[in-house]
């Protein structure tokens, strides 16, 4: 097994962002990396650090627009001349038909919702992240051993609501997408299989019209709940990319019995895929006491969790993503870590 991180995904640090009528603290905080890699080190694994793969695999997934927003946003925000707060942060979504030129309709165009602020260092997190993730689809690109088979990216900020062209829900660049369309430089067919709390509904907008890259989500209904505007089960696919998409929305209230049963159906759509590869995003928020928590997965749970993917037997890359009851993330993370 081989375990990724890289210490610029501490940088960016949000300080405020707009959800369900309030302004609300933070959730996604640096403090979730320091314990996050607190748990490799209890178990006596090695953390490699992740190089810089460049910024093309990046840009096979998302438009060169939207990256150079995320890249750019913060000084041009601050050279307007106005007191515009201290993050890039907009309240009108506009995506299409948005000529604007200036940085308040990039914004606009960009930032899906108030929950993707962008400060001074946003960016260097960002694509870390996403350099994380790739560290190890391009260790399985060039060699498929036993040792090659099993990988974890510690990423941070996370990654599945991220659009083709926009930002929102904590999630700038869609790491799962981008390394799946990167896996297809070798492979035929890639698996994702989110369970997440969260409906990965950007990951599920970039492949819906495609059957190379299965995409299937173990999430909370999204009924008055993120990302709210998909993951409902009638969403299928479209065009030859129909019947490659599964959702699997849970009642809000799911007990841990309940969980696995929604994630064995999910499983079970992958075993008919046969796919080549597997990348999983893996949320700590299903864990029972997380803030956003709407189903109950205990600690042993990810133990769990774990082994059902292990026993797929196919090379598996795991991105953890959500999870935001930072005191437990230390030991859910050793629990899912010792069931692989
Ligand atoms: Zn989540």
């Amino acid at each position: 097994m081989k375990i990724y991180s890289h210490e610029n995904q501490m940088l960016h640090q949000p300080k405020t962002y707009f959800s369900r009528g309030k302004m609300r603290q933070p959730q996604e905080k640096p403090e979730r990396l320091i314990e996050l890699l607190k748990a490799p080190k209890a178990l006596g694994l090695t953390v490699i650090t992740a190089k810089d793969i460049g910024i093309e695999p990046i840009l096979d997934v998302h438009d060169l627009g939207y990256v150079d927003f995320l890249k750019n946003a913060y000084s041009e925000w601050m050279a307007v001349e106005e007191d515009m707060g201290e993050e890039v942060q907009t309240t009108i979504y506009m995506p299409n038909n948005n000529e604007g030129l200036g940085i308040l309709a990039k914004a606009a165009k960009y930032q899906a919702d108030g929950s993707a602020p962008i400060g001074k260092y946003s960016w260097t997190s960002i694509y870390w992240s996403a350099q994380t993730a790739l560290n190890a689809a391009q260790n399985l690109l060039t060699q498929e051993t036993e040792q090659n088979k099993i990988q974890v990216c510690i990423t941070r900020p996370v990654g599945h609501h991220a659009r083709k062209s926009a930002a929102g829900g904590f999630c700038y660049l869609n790491n799962a997408a981008i390394i799946a369309q990167y896996l297809l430089k070798k492979y035929n067919k890639v698996a994702i299989i989110d369970t997440d709390m969260h409906h990965g509904q950007g990951i599920q907008e970039i492949f819906y019209d495609r059957k190379d890259v299965l995409y299937t989500s173990v999430h909370g209904s999204p009924i008055d709940f993120y990302p709210v505007v998909a993951g409902h089960e009638h969403e299928r696919g479209q065009g030859e990319g129909y019947g490659y998409n599964f959702n699997f929305p849970m009642p809000h209230g799911t007990d841990e019995a309940g969980f696995f049963d929604y994630v064995d159906k999910s499983l079970a759509t992958v075993e008919l895929f046969n796919p080549d590869v597997i990348v999983h995003v893996l949320g700590f928020d299903v864990y029972k006491d997380d803030p956003q928590a709407k189903c109950h997965v205990s600690t042993e749970g990810f133990q769990v969790l774990a082994q059902k993917l292990k026993e797929l037997n196919k090379p598996l890359i795991v991105l953890v993503e959500g999870g935001y009851c930072i005191e437990k993330l230390n030991d859910n993370f050793q629990s899912f870590l010792s069931g692989l």
